[in-house]
This record gives C-alpha cells, sequence and structure tokens, in this order.
C-alpha cells in the first residue's frame, strides 16, 4: 500500500495539511511545496472532486506550480496552495470559508491563502475575519480580484509566442479559443477583443459565456470541440491536465497560452507538443501575474508598479521561448530550468534554508 509520504517524496514537498471542520463540512488541504525563496503563497481551489486521490493529486501539483511560478517571477516566495473539496455552486458556506480561514491561522504563515477556480473577492474578504494570513481581499490595502492581471500577463506572454511562432505579434483578426469563460477567460477575452482577435469560446456552465458573446461578439463552440476547431491560439483557462494523450493530436492551433494551471496532464505531452511545432507557453510563467498582483500586497500595493512588472511576463515567455530554442528542449523543461536554478541559488547563497526546514 501507498504511504502518506510517497506522495510528498514525489513532488519534493515539504508539508500536506488536512483540515477538517465537522460543523461546517470543511475538508481542506493546504500543500506547502517550498519555502526556500519566502512563505508559501498560493490561491485556494473550491472544487467538487470525484474523489480524495483528485483533490491530492490537484494540491500537490498545484503547490509545486506555485513554487516555480514565484521563482520564475523573481518574487521572494515560496510555493503552496489549497484545494476545499465542495461545489463552489451549491455547497459553499460563510461557516465554511471561516473554518478554512481558522485553519489558514493555524499555519502560522507559512502559508498565505488568495482566491483560485471556486472563489471570489468575497470570499477572501470573509476568510480574512479569521487569518491575518489572505490576500486578494477588498480591504484597505487589498488588491482584489488577481484575475484581470492574469489575464493581461497572458495577454503579454501570448503576443511573445505568437512572435516566436512566426505569426507576429498583432492579434488584429488572429482566432484564439478561450477555454473556460470564468475570471481570467473574461479578462483575456476583453484585452483580446480590444486587440481585434476573433474570439470563440467554451464552457461547461453555459450562462458563464453570455457575456463574452454579448460584450465581444464571441462564438460558442462545445466544450469537447475547443481541441479540433483551427485557429492560431488555443488558450485554456479552466482546469489542468487538459494537454494530454487524447487532446494533442487533435490540436489545430499554432500556440497554446492560457491561464490554467498543469495544462501539461505529463511530462511527455510538453515533449509531443514541442515535436508537433505547436509553441506553448509554459503555464506557470504566463500565468504570473495574478501572484505578482497579490504579492504586491505584502510590500504595499501599488498598481502602477504591478502594472509594469506584469507586462514583463512579455521577455519572460520571449526568455523561455528563445531558451527552448537554443537548446532545443521543450518551453517547459526551459522554464524549469530557469526556476532551479533560482531556487539552487537560493539554497546556496542561505544553507540555513535547508536546516530551517528540518526543524520546522
Ligand atoms: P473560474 O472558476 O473563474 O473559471 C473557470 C471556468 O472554467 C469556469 O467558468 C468553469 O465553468 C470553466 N470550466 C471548467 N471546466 C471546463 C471545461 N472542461 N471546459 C470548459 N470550461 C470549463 O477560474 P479562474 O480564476 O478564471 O481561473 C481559470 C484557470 O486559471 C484556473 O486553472 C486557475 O488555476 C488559473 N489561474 C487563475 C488565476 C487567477 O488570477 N484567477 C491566476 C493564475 C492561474
Amino acid at each position: 500500500m501507498k504511504g502518506v509520504f510517497s506522495d510528498l517524496e514525489q513532488y519534493g514537498h515539504e508539508q500536506v495539511s488536512y483540515f477538517h471542520d465537522k460543523a461546517s463540512g470543511l475538508k481542506a488541504i493546504i500543500g506547502v511545496h517550498s519555502t526556500v525563496l519566502g512563505p508559501a503563497l498560493g490561491g485556494c481551489r473550491m472544487w467538487k472532486y470525484a474523489d480524495e486521490q483528485a483533490a491530492i493529486r490537484d494540491v500537490l501539483r498545484l503547490s509545486r506550480g506555485m513554487t516555480y511560478k514565484a521563482a520564475v517571477a523573481g518574487l521572494n516566495l515560496g510555493g503552496g496552495k489549497a484545494v476545499i473539496m465542495a461545489d463552489s455552486h451549491t455547497q459553499k458556506t460563510p461557516e465554511m470559508l471561516k473554518a478554512f480561514g481558522r485553519a489558514v491561522e493555524a499555519m502560522g504563515g507559512r502559508y498565505i491563502t488568495a482566491e483560485d477556480v471556486g472563489m471570489s473577492v468575497a470570499d477572501i474578504d470573509l476568510i480574512s475575519t479569521q487569518t491575518k494570513y489572505a490576500v486578494g481581499g477588498s480591504n484597505e490595502g487589498g488588491s482584489g480580484d488577481p484575475s484581470v492581471m492574469t489575464a493581461f500577463g497572458v495577454f503579454q506572454g501570448m503576443k511573445a509566442a505568437l512572435k516566436h511562432a512566426g505569426l507576429g505579434e498583432n492579434l488584429d483578426g488572429m482566432r484564439v479559443v478561450i477555454q473556460g469563460a470564468g475570471n481570467v477567460g473574461y479578462h483575456l477575452a476583453s484585452y483580446l477583443n480590444a486587440a481585434g482577435a476573433k474570439l470563440m469560446v467554451a464552457d461547461i456552465y453555459p450562462a458563464q459565456m453570455e457575456r463574452l458573446v454579448s460584450e465581444f461578439q464571441a462564438e460558442i463552440i462545445a466544450p469537447d470541440k475547443v481541441y479540433s476547431t483551427e485557429c492560431e491560439v488555443f488558450a485554456p483557462c479552466a482546469l489542468g491536465a487538459i494537454l494530454n494523450s487524447q487532446t494533442i493530436p487533435q490540436l489545430k492551433c499554432k500556440v497554446v497560452a492560457g491561464s490554467a494551471n498543469n495544462q501539461l496532464d505529463s511530462e511527455s505531452d510538453g515533449y509531443d507538443l514541442f515535436s508537433r511545432g505547436i509553441v506553448y507557453a509554459p503555464d506557470y510563467a504566463i500565468n504570473s501575474g495574478g501572484v505578482i498582483n497579490v504579492a504586491a500586497e505584502l510590500d504595499g500595493y501599488n498598481h502602477a508598479n504591478v502594472v509594469a512588472k506584469v507586462t514583463r511576463v512579455y521577455n519572460t515567455i520571449a526568455d523561455i521561448l528563445d531558451r527552448s530554442k537554443a537548446q532545443a528542449v521543450p518551453p517547459h523543461k526551459a522554464a524549469d530550468e530557469i526556476a532551479e536554478l533560482r531556487l539552487a541559488q537560493a539554497k546556496k547563497s542561505n544553507p540555513e534554508v535547508e536546516k530551517q526546514l528540518c526543524q520546522a
């Protein structure tokens, strides 16, 4: 039988904590992958997982991704993430959110929470009544909804990826398929529409797409047609693992550039995209706008500084793609190398880090 530590060893986690509150029905898992660069910051996802294993896998992969995201974005933060096993449409209650806030507080600052799928600014406000370790709220000094800056970063990174693919960075007339018309999908559609792109959108909740149709004249496509629809850019803005052995052969796009975390189901999927000549903008590098935005709260939020930093997602993606080309490795490997180099340098310049972890 698989022991509880095998998952932690597989991904290299420092800590995974389980929280249960009988009264509210809260079942939450907080994953702290690394605190080498600083406290582990990452959003909380509320999702109706098929089973506990699916939730554990998600929190492990998401929190590891946050370590790499912060490292590549140049932030002095570690990687963490939380999941709450519940349907955000039908099971979310104030009591459950408050219980989660108490769980975050119990982590003592090793983990700082924020929004992710199924969570809103109002939810963070409620969580913040129970903990000081929450960002992305509407309180004084709060940075609010991170999805606007996430979308802005994706828009910048998409331009760099298109240029790398030889299509130029002018989005006028480009066909972009957006998978997921949620917070990021909506704001990304807004930037793309202003740039003249032709939008196609799919969501499993039809009501989510109404705004994109009425405001940006987006064309609705069926959720299972997103992969096979011909377009210049496929923008995954829903859940992860959507680039896999079933979907990659169907792709008719030149570029994959979207906000979803953990888009590659496995390592080999990144190689498959590369060998098919599809330019992939690594997820944790292109979607770093949100964490850059919430992290700015910790130093006193300044919107102009955040916009300047997020604009540089263009350069980050361009650098990764140049490195990928020069070394003939897929972009996800090139991005990992950049992140791992920064983490190794941090450990080298501060050997105490390793000691502190052992004592934690
Ligand atoms: P959201 O919950 O607002 O939107 C997600 C949307 O995807 C929902 O409308 C949902 O119905 C839809 N969806 C789910 N499964 C789908 C499927 N199979 N096909 C089509 N649509 C589907 O979440 P969000 O905040 O917009 O985040 C989207 C993605 O971007 C997530 O993977 C998230 O982790 C990632 N991300 C978000 C931020 C942020 O600032 N919100 C930052 C970084 C990364």
